[in-house]
């Protein structure tokens, strides 16, 4: 299987490329055809928009219909629409040149260098060759799903008038899809007296509705999931900053109660490494040391300990809140030495 990358490795072998001829992969002609397709549809659905359109408009001036916005949504869709029948026709076009497929399918890596002797008239590359004939169906029309979307990109960048085009058409699509919406949901001339005037609008309101909900249909979908989910996050994260909150007071009202018992160091006074696992310092003697209810082990500089706390509300060693009701054994136990010390 001789598959490049690019049209760089060219010159090294010479000799196989005298014997061997460029095609294209089962994948990328996958997605070329559904690209071509997709977007030869969507120049359909815009010539139908403009045409019917039309047609009101002029239906609506014989019948000496007054203007009211529905008639201005008409009129602003069919313009919309001569911008995206431009930009989908420029698409087909280019897509449609064989320089621009050749192009696309080296950058896309789907070249496969088949022996000359091999070669049909065929585009594709025979399936010996071709690494991905071996993708199942379902793989083969995801990857060209995606590749799709990458290819309209390079296309697009064909021309400027197209690339600004493409950017113009999407956001007015967006801007007459909440329009249209908005006469789908609020339904104003539905029950109006001017019924003859505005019955013909409204049915294009459904047609184009529904032509512009499909051809984004993932995008809109993927926003009402974002929707549906933003709640439960920001609730979520609202409880995590509460209790955070309430874990930090009592971690420093706990502080508060070690203070208290701080230890004074002296050497071999404490159990475990001799040093502050914050700081990494040796205790000196007469260093302020704070013992953690945890372990016996969990000692550090009271300084050390106090900082820390002010971001954290867990023991730096053993990662265990630090509550005031974990200390009570603790003091306990410290008042009792101190009473043995005392007697
Ligand atoms: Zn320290
Ligand atoms: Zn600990």
């Amino acid at each position: 299987m001789n598959v490049q990358n690019d049209g760089e490795q060219q010159g090294d072998n010479n000799e196989n490329d005298r014997n061997t001829i460029p095609k294209i992969t089962k994948l990328f002609s996958r997605a070329m055809d559904q690209f071509r397709l997709r977007v030869f549809f969507l120049f359909l659905e815009r010539l139908y928009i403009i045409i019917s359109m039309s047609i009101i408009l002029v239906l609506l001036s014989l019948q000496n219909c007054g203007w009211n916005d529905l008639h201005y949504w008409v009129l602003f869709s069919s313009i919309q629409a001569v911008f995206s029948l431009i930009l989908y026709g420029q698409l087909f076009h280019f897509s449609n040149i064989q320089s621009i497929q050749q192009h696309l399918a080296f950058h896309y890596v789907q070249i496969v260098f088949v022996p000359i002797n091999e070669v049909t008239d065929h585009p594709v590359a025979p399936e010996v060759y071709d690494p991905t004939a071996n993708l199942s169906t379902m793989e083969l029309d995801k990857k060209a799903d995606i590749m799709q979307l990458q290819i309209r990109q390079e296309i697009v960048n064909q021309s400027k008038f197209c690339k600004y085009n493409n950017i113009f058409s999407n956001v007015t699509n967006q801007a007459i899809f909440i329009w249209t919406i908005y006469y789908i949901v609020a339904n104003p001339y539905e029950s109006s007296k001017e019924v003859d005037c505005n019955k013909w609008p409204i049915i294009q309101t459904y047609i184009y509705g529904s032509f512009l909900f499909l051809q984004y249909s993932q995008y809109y979908l993927l926003v009402a999931l974002a929707l549906v989910i933003l709640p439960f996050i920001l609730i979520y994260l609202l409880i995590r900053c509460f209790t955070d909150r309430k874990k930090k007071q009592e971690a420093l009202k706990a502080l508060n109660d070690l203070q208290k018992k701080k230890i004074l160091y002296k050497p071999n006074i404490l159990e475990g490494e001799q040093e502050c696992s914050i700081c990494m310092q040796p205790y000196q003697t007469d260093d302020e040391v704070l013992q953690m209810p945890c372990s016996t082990l969990h000692h550090f500089h009271n300084t050390c300990i106090s900082a820390w706390l002010q971001i954290q509300s867990t023991c730096p060693n053993c990662r265990q809140q630090l509550l005031p009701e974990n200390l009570q054994p603790l003091l306990q136990q410290q008042q009792q030495q101190q009473q043995q010390e005392e007697l």
